[in-house]
């Protein structure tokens, strides 16, 4: 079954949402990448089609339980597919994928009064593909309810943020965070003594999935290993080592996961910066960094990530959007 960890203040949201009869039909959770946006996309889709109304999600009934298994007929996750099939023959065409899957919406659910469909990462769809959506969102069925789920809401058109719910997916505590940690079963079978823990507290803040897939130490973290590398690299005005760590990464999705880091992380010295308390995750770099620079500095370097960030759907060659990533990056800090 699912087990959620922190995201206390997203959690009342939908609750209080649930317990007023008022389930929002277009439902935004965005936050940062690991923070557990599926696992609660899971969680609310299954609170839309449990049978005790009273008590959704009971996580007892027979709609919970498939929904878990992702196995309720009523419950889609089109994107996968549609990315699956565009992958093994390219020239099908995405949006139109998409507009098939959003024709079939029409035809009332099969085993429940709704119908939820999750769209993962909207954050990092073309804007044709945002728009198919949005014409889906704008002229609703009343069956029909859509979790998406983004890492940042910079790239999202206006036009559909307007149109969603946004709650924000908050980070577990340090209780919270070391409970997952202790209780995650690695592959090699290895736990993760307290110390460790710690170590990865300071590094994540209440990023679980973050910090797990960093302690699992396997191809999908090099994003984070080079977002930190690259941040250390612009506190210490080192341009070439900047560049090496972007263009270590492998893929583009990896690429635009390392500027989304870097985004936050900017964001966070910003904050640091102003007087408030040190954040959660990354604190080593977010020192480094209030350390080294000035507020305009650190802001205006924040403000090219995000913009750089927003470029994630014209498809750039990722070798010369790495070199005009470190070249922004260096030119705000030299501002
Ligand atoms: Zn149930």
């Amino acid at each position: 079954m699912i087990k959620i960890y922190g995201k206390h203040l997203a959690m009342q949201r939908i609750e209080s949402f649930r317990s007023s009869g008022r389930m929002p039909h277009a439902l935004l959770l965005y936050g940062a990448k690991g923070i557990g946006k599926r696992t609660l996309a899971d969680y609310v889709a299954m609170t839309y089609v449990c049978e005790d109304k009273q008590h959704a999600p009971c996580m007892k009934c027979r709609s919970c339980r498939l929904a878990a298994e992702h196995g309720f007929p009523d419950i889609a996750y089109p994107l996968p597919m549609i990315e699956e099939e565009h992958k093994r023959d390219t020239k099908k065409n995405m949006v139109e994928m998409l507009r098939a899957f959003i024709a079939s919406c029409s035809a009332k659910p099969i085993d429940s009064d709704v119908r939820v469909v999750v769209f993962g990462q909207i954050d990092r769809l073309s804007v044709q593909m945002q728009n198919t959506l949005l014409k889906f969102i704008e002229e609703p069925l009343d069956f029909n309810k859509y979790i998406f789920t983004a890492d940042n809401k910079a790239p999202v058109i206006q036009t559909v943020l307007s149109r969603v719910t946004a709650v924000n997916v908050d980070p577990a505590d340090r209780e919270e965070f070391a409970e997952a940690l202790s209780e995650h079963k690695f592959e090699d079978e290895h736990t993760v003594p307290p110390a460790r823990i710690t170590e990865l507290f300071d590094m994540f803040g209440g990023n679980i999935g973050a910090a797990i897939e960093y302690e699992a130490g396997g191809e999908s973290v090099q994003y984070l290993a080079a977002a930190l590398k690259a941040c250390d690299a612009v506190a210490a005005r080192r341009e070439l080592d900047c560049l090496l760590a972007l263009l270590s990464l492998k893929t583009r999705d990896e690429l635009f996961g390392t500027i989304g880091v870097i985004a936050d992380i900017m964001a966070q010295a910003a904050v640091f910066k102003s007087g408030a308390a040190l954040p959660g995750a990354f604190r080593k770099q977010t020192v480094r960094l209030a350390e080294s620079f000035s507020l305009e500095k650190i802001t205006a370097m924040y403000e090219e990530m995000n913009r750089l960030y927003g470029k994630s759907y014209t498809n750039p060659n990722q070798k010369l959007f790495a070199a005009e990533c470190t070249s922004s990056l260096m030119r705000a800090a030299a501002r």
